[in-house]
Formats: C-alpha cells, structure tokens, sequence
C-alpha cells in the first residue's frame, strides 16, 4: 500500500462524504421539481451525477495505490426545505464543508509527505473552488430574482445551453 492507514482511512470518509452529497443534491433535485422548477431541477441532477463521479475518481485512485476501499454508510437527505433559498443556502454550506474536508485531505498529504495524494487531491482542491464558486452565484441569483423563479429558471437555462455549445 502506498498511503498510510490514516490517509487510506481519510479518503475512504471522503467517499462516504461525496456519495452522501451526491445523495443530497438528488433529494433536492426531486423537492425542485415537485416545485414546478424543472430547469433548476436539472442544474441539481447535474450536481448529483458531478458527486458521484467525485465518489468513483476517490475509490479508483485507492485500487491504484492498494488501499481497501470500505464503502459507509451514506446520510439521510434533509427534505423538508422551506423554499428554494433554504435549498441553495444548504448547498454553499454542504460545498464550504467539503471543501474542508478536502483541505484536511491535503494538510494530512503534506505532514506525511505523501506526494501521491497530495498531487490526487490538488484536482479537488481546483474543483471545490468551482463549486463555491457556482454555489455563490446561484445564492446570489436567487437573491436577486426576489421570488422570480421564473427568471431564476430563465437565466440557469440559458446557462446550460452556453455552457454545452
Ligand atoms: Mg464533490
């Protein structure tokens, strides 16, 4: 094994974390669209699947270095959300914890100078970024729709054609 039982142990929590978000953003993706917000409902689905895939690159990388990849327990989704403000507000927090947890990752990485995985983990650590990033937009553009989903709904769409062509 090229990590050390700590770091295998870190990175198999994480695995756990990132399937629990992606879970998460899921159950969110369905309150959206039992909303009527089927734009928003899909930028969501897009989220779940980008968590799995955060899932699987950390189990891939832990068949490569030959640490046991021990799948937990995933959270039970919180579903009872108020409105779509309490949806976006949850996700910034959920992304700031993540990007915590990634920042650990890193700092156990640099205390056992294990260079493999801190060159993993600094595509995480690029990606967290992005996802602040989006997150606070969205947090921002619901503000300023003032209760215009409508426009909310207008504006991601438009940001989703952009973004495939
Ligand atoms: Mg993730």
């Amino acid at each position: 094994m090229m990590i050390s039982e700590k770091m295998n142990a870190e990175l198999n929590a994480q695995i756990a974390a990132e399937f629990t978000a992606a879970h998460q953003y899921l159950a969110m993706a369905c309150s959206l669209d039992a909303m009527g917000l089927k734009v928003l409902c899909k930028w969501f689905t897009r989220q779940y699947q980008e968590e799995t895939q955060h899932a699987r690159k950390i189990i891939d990388y832990l068949q490569e270095v030959g640490g046991p990849v021990e799948l937990d327990a995933v959270d039970k989704p919180t579903r009872d959300f108020a409105d779509v403000d309490a949806i976006v507000a949850a996700s910034l927090e959920a992304e700031l914890d993540i990007t915590r947890k990634i920042n650990e990752i890193m700092a156990l990485a640099e205390s056992e100078n294990d260079y493999a995985t801190r060159s993993f983990i600094t595509w995480f650590v690029d990606e967290q970024v992005e996802e602040v990033a989006s997150m606070t937009d969205l947090v921002n553009l619901v503000k300023m729709a003032g209760g215009n989903l409508l426009q909310v709904e207008a504006r991601i769409r438009h940001e989703m054609t952009a973004a495939k062509s």
